[in-house]
């Protein structure tokens, strides 16, 4: 088919798209409930989910119940051990209605949530992305790549490069080994468990070095992976690495 042929095709298709969307009734990505708009969020979903803002770990992003006054605070985790990354940010705490819709848009085929998450993403995020050259996601083990045929974080991560004006680069960071599920582990466990477990792809090293990187994952649960990822990264030249997430455990840090 001609070229300009399979244009007009594709418009056609567009067009068809938007006057059945406009028959249909929009529904919310994670209840399925009727909403107002295309990509909004049903009321009943809106109230369970709790955004993360300041206080909140100058490092970490461990959202603090009360503010020191003026003073810029890093949690006790931190102070301990400074983390690799500059700073990292989620836009909600991880719990039973954010863990839900991350569930779902993991394992559940739903890609079209992705752009409901990038506007928290980028609120929480500001600083970081402004500053970014290169946006890079936590990789899947090609197996589990395989199972759930995408990786959610590469979905997550090109689309706040389009919108940041930054580079995404996929598969920057590969796994050199399959790690053991995390769900059990402590934090210690944690660590050892994805030590030296990521590699800089070298067809992308040079690309790397000298640059400001935001890593992006779906949960920060200990910091584990994203701080070895971190590692890795500036171990291959990175300026500095900074990370964003949907959402955040909040009781294993602080
Ligand atoms: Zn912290």
């Amino acid at each position: 088919m001609e070229k300009a042929q399979m244009r007009r095709g594709n418009a056609k298709k567009a067009v068809w798209r938007q006057a059945v969307d406009a028959l249909l009734p929009p529904r919310c990505v994670v209840s399925g409930e009727i909403v107002g708009q295309q990509g909004a969020v049903a009321p009943s979903v809106w109230g369970k989910i709790r955004f993360i803002a300041d206080p909140q770990c100058a490092v970490c992003g461990y959202p603090f119940e009360f503010s020191s006054e003026g003073n810029i605070q890093t949690c006790a985790a931190c102070i301990r051990e400074r983390p690799p990354f500059i700073s990292a940010r989620a836009a909600l705490v991880y719990d039973d209605a954010s863990r839900d819709m991350i569930l779902k848009f993991k394992h559940g085929d739903q890609l079209h949530a992705a752009p409901v998450f990038i506007p928290w993403m980028e609120r929480s995020g500001r600083e970081m992305l402004a500053e970014a050259d290169l946006i890079i996601p936590v990789p899947l083990h090609r197996w589990r790549f395989l199972k759930r045929r995408y990786n959610q974080a590469a979905v997550l991560a090109f689309l706040l490069a389009r919108r940041a004006g930054a580079a995404c680069i996929p598969d920057a960071l590969v796994r050199r080994r399959a790690t053991a599920t995390q769900g059990h582990l402590d934090f210690r466990a944690r660590h050892r468990n994805v030590r030296r477990a990521f590699a800089v792809h070298p067809r992308h090293a040079e690309k790397i070095a000298g640059k400001r990187v935001v890593l992006v994952d779906d949960v920060y649960t200990t910091g584990a992976t994203i701080g070895e990822c971190a590692n890795t990264l500036l171990k291959a030249g990175a300026a500095e690495v900074s990370a964003l997430t949907i959402a955040r455990a909040v009781k294993a840090g602080g």
